[in-house]
Formats: C-alpha cells, sequence, structure tokens
C-alpha cells in the first residue's frame, strides 16, 4: 500500500502541475518531477513565488492522498482478516474446562470453586471461537464429571473422567486441545497466567503462543513462560497439539476477584483466540 500511496502523491503532484504552473519555463519542466530541494529554480525568481503560493495546496493533496490510501489498505486487510475468521476451519478446538462435578478442582480465597470459573471462561472461549468459524466441541458443558457408570469411588470416578476426556480428544479428527484451569499456591503473592505442555514440538509452539498472547493481553508485566509438564495425564496421553492454560491464581485475592468478572474472562477468551491464531498463522498444514 506504500506503492499505492507513492503513486497517487506522484499523479496528484503531476496534475498539481499542469493545472497551476503557469509558467512552462518554471523549474517544474525543467526539473521534472520532483522541485528542487529549497524551492529556488536554478533560474531563480518566479519559481521561489510559486512554491510559497501553492505549497498547501500539494501538502492537502499529499495528506488527502496518504488518507484515501490507509482507508483502502485497511479495509483491504480487515475484508481480508474477516474472511479468514469466518471461514470455516478444518479442525476441531477441543475445549476442557477442568474438574467438574464431585470434583471441584482447588478452591479460591473467597472459597470459590476452580471447576466453576473453569466453565464459564471455557464456555465464553467456546462462543467466541464459534463467532470466528471453529468448529469446537467441549469435554463438559455443565458441572459434571464425565466418568463411565461402573465407577464407583471417588479416585475410580476420577480415574474414568480423565481417560474419558482423553478418549473424546483422541477421537475427534484434526483436534487440538485447550485445557482450562486455574492455579492456586500457599503464598497468596504469585499471580499471572501461565500455560503448560508435554514435550512436544507442536504442543511447545502452541502453549508459547497462548503464553505470549495471555501476557500481552492481561498483563504486560507476566514474565512467566509456558513450562514443559510431564505429569498431566491429559496432555500425556492425547495424539494431538495440546495446552493446559492456568488462567491465574485463585490464591492471590486480587487475580481470583478479576477472574470472577466477565470482562476479565472475556479478556481470557480473545488472548485465547488469538495465541491460537499466531499459532495457527505458523502451521499452514493446520489452518
Ligand atoms: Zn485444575
Amino acid at each position: 500500500m506504500i506503492h499505492i500511496s507513492f503513486l497517487l502523491e506522484t499523479v496528484i503532484f503531476d496534475v498539481f502541475k499542469l493545472i497551476l504552473c503557469k509558467c512552462p519555463e518554471t523549474c517544474y519542466n525543467k526539473h521534472g518531477i520532483n522541485p528542487p530541494a529549497d524551492g529556488v529554480c536554478l533560474d531563480g525568481g518566479m519559481e521561489m513565488w510559486f512554491i510559497k503560493r501553492y505549497a498547501w495546496v500539494y501538502l492537502l493533496a499529499v495528506l488527502g492522498a496518504w488518507a484515501f490510501s490507509s482507508l483502502l489498505s485497511g479495509g483491504v486487510r480487515l475484508a481480508a482478516q474477516v474472511a479468514a475468521m469466518t471461514e470455516p476451519k478444518p479442525m476441531t478446538i477441543v475445549l476442557d474446562p477442568g474438574h467438574g462435578g464431585a470434583d471441584g478442582g482447588a478452591v479460591s480465597c473467597s472459597g470459590a470453586l476452580e471447576s466453576e470459573l473453569n466453565l464459564e471462561i471455557s464456555l465464553r472461549l467456546n462462543d467466541l471461537l464459534h463467532l470466528a468459524g471453529y468448529r469446537t466441541r467441549m469435554t463438559r458443558s455443565t458441572d459434571v464429571s464425565i466418568h463411565s457408570p461402573e465407577a464407583q469411588t471417588v479416585s475410580e470416578r476420577k480415574i474414568s473422567d480423565l481417560r474419558n476426556r482423553v478418549a473424546l480428544v483422541n477421537e475427534t479428527d484434526h483436534a487440538l486441545l485447550i485445557s482450562i484451569h486455574q492455579n492456586f499456591f500457599e503464598q497468596p503473592k504469585y499471580h499471572g497466567a501461565q500455560v503448560f505442555y508435554a514435550p512436544e514440538r507442536s504442543s511447545e509452539e502452541l502453549a508459547e503462543a497462548m503464553q505470549a498472547a495471555l501476557s500481552s493481553c492481561l498483563d504486560p508485566n507476566n514474565h512467566r513462560a509456558a513450562k514443559p509438564d510431564r505429569t498431566v495425564y491429559l496432555l500425556q496421553n492425547v495424539h494431538c497439539p495440546a495446552a493446559l492454560i492456568e488462567c491465574g491464581f485463585l490464591s492471590n485475592p486480587p487475580e481470583e476477584q478479576r477472574l470472577h468478572t466477565a470482562q476479565y474472562q472475556k479478556q481470557i477468551a480473545c488472548a485465547v483466540l488469538s495465541g491460537l491464531c499466531d499459532y495457527l498463522a505458523e502451521r499452514t498444514d493446520l489452518s
């Protein structure tokens, strides 16, 4: 678009010369398109007056050309972005709101359950991904555990729940997993979103893109890095790119309060979508 802007300015300058130049012998015709830098023609006299008299016309014309080309380039770019965002995607984003049912996960400093926040954020993210043209699937969309009926004890249900989540992801064609959780630590001073991944190339790239987007969108002072993890059952057993996002610390009172607000939850959803787009922009085989 710089070229269009330059072309428009050049054309306008030529037209300006043709219309306003009353003196064919002035420097404009002698020196071609570009007038002398100091406005003084080698022949002097008339030319200096001419530039001073009509400089503002040229200035306005250039500004007009710049504004028009910016508008044009902005419109074209926006149209391309909207088209790319809304066209159907070949992949399915599996959203996994961590915990659920009897397994509430961590309990926040104000007594809220992690499982509820995980679900609220995941549902918002699900809506946003649909809007952006992504096909999604959720491991749960209500406050339930998805264990099999034969699981009886608490531990059996927990194991069954995790196995069913893994099975759901692995039976989904062209899946990409985003698991939503909240962090907790004994000391309340820690805060900030952090992303975890199983040590595997595509998951690492996904997690790094998510971490960068979360940090820049939510808190530029969050210098946490995406971290490899070998202990999370879900991450270790799925066969697709996967990231587990700890959206914030339920043990940090200010962050815990923010995590409850619709606005912050929407910001998290937007950051995750932004990270996903950045990741997919580098993975032409997936997008
Ligand atoms: Zn959790």
